[in-house]
């Protein structure tokens, strides 16, 4: 059973599976097992036979209609594996997230609107943290969850994803959200619900979604977040989880969690007075060890988050070490893809891998 990320590649953790996959068939799979050292190669193999010719597979492919390349992946694998003499029971079999609406309709949670504040200037697509509370007792989430939402609240609609922007010990629900403008200049469905049509008061129900690939699950590790316009929402959550546990850790005597470097894109350096004062309030009181804007629309000095990874690769590499995390959050087009591509240079392949192998480098691109 398999996703697809990003431009019909595999998720994270299946990225070395299907490139050691891929390696097999190049090395022409049919000859595979004679290179085999002698422990992993099974007592009645025939060296001349199929790599996977005694395996029998079936590929679910779970993906989103709306991507150009859907369930790519699994129809990839499927691929693959008949290449290696797999036989396959039946065909690839394709599940579209709009058939998941329904099923999870009744696990959400309503959340009442308290603030909506606007972040970016009035000249770009308005950018805005809203923030929640809700009557009902507060569910457990992690930074680096994500809450279903359908736009006025209508389950018939396709739920759209929003990145959880704080941590419980707030006791508020807090999400940043772009408005999305399509090309005859109309707001998007939920978005522009959310960040205009939504009065102060109302309520919206969330439904939680539990996203274990971008839980950090190691405080004392260094931490670089990288992210660009609504990408501030994810990075928002991880760094109050970090602000969560310095106070914890101050109040217990324990060592505190590690450093913390912020790279952050937005179009133009007018952003919001007081995120601009939050986020120098989190560095000055050591919260925030490196803070880094890239301002892409700046007259004077363009810049792009990928651009900061490129000028700082070998400070990256030397904070990164071979076990700090990577958490970049924002869209794939543009800045997640390009940000990858930088990032393996910077900390070059075999460490650019091994951080994916131990689940260092989690990535929230949408
Ligand atoms: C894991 C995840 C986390 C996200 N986190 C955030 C966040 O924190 N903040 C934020 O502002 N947004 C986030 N998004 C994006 C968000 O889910 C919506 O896609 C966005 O708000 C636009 O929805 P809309 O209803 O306003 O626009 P729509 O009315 O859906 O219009 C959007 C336009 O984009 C197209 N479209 C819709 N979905 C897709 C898609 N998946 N791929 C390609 N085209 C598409 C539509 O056809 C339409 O033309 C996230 C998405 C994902 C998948």
């Amino acid at each position: 059973m398999v996703s697809t990320y990003g431009d019909g590649e595999p998720p994270d953790n299946g990225r070395r599976f299907y490139r050691e996959l891929q390696a097999l068939t190049k090395a022409g799979g049919a000859n595979a097992l004679s290179d085999k050292p002698r422990s992993e190669v099974p007592d009645n193999a025939d060296p001349g036979q199929s790599l996977l010719s005694s395996l029998s597979f079936d590929v679910l492919a779970l993906g989103d209609r709306s991507y150009p390349k859907f369930c790519q992946f699994g129809a990839d694998l499927y691929t693959t594996l008949a290449q290696l003499g797999a036989r396959a029971s039946a065909p690839l079999q394709t599940f579209d997230k709009s058939q998941l609406v329904n099923a999870a309709a009744n696990t959400t949670q309503s959340w009442q609107l308290l603030v909506r504040q606007r972040l970016n200037s009035q000249t770009q697509p308005g950018l805005y943290l809203l923030r929640f509370t809700s009557t009902q007792p507060l569910p457990h989430w992690r930074a680096g969850d994500l809450v279903a939402i359908s736009p006025e609240n209508n389950p018939e609609v396709a739920a759209r994803r929003y990145s959880v922007a704080s941590v419980p010990q707030s006791n508020e629900m807090q999400l940043i959200i772009r408005q999305h403008i399509d090309e005859h200049s109309q707001p998007g469905l939920c978005s522009g619900w959310l960040t205009q049509d939504l009065t102060l008061d109302g309520t919206v129900n969330m439904q939680l979604q539990p996203n274990p690939s971008c839980h950090i699950n190691d405080a004392q590790a260094p931490l670089l977040l990288i992210g660009a316009g609504s990408g501030l929402a994810g990075i928002r959550g991880h760094l109050s989880e970090r602000i969560h546990l310095a106070k914890q850790a101050r109040q217990t005597l324990q060592q505190p969690p590690g450093p913390v470097w912020l790279i952050y894109g937005e179009r133009s350096a007018d952003l919001n007075p007081l995120l601009k004062a939050e986020l120098a309030g989190w560095q000055q009181a050591g919260m925030l060890h490196q803070l880094d804007y890239a301002f892409s629309q700046d007259p004077a000095n363009p810049c792009y988050v990928q651009d900061l990874v490129q000028k700082n690769a070998a400070q990256i590499a030397r904070f990164i070490g071979s076990s700090g995390h990577i958490y970049v959050c924002g869209r794939y087009d543009g800045m997640g893809s390009a940000v990858d591509a930088q990032l393996q240079l910077a900390l070059g392949t075999a460490t650019y891998h091994h951080l994916i192998e131990q689940g260092c480098y989690h990535r929230d691109l949408y």
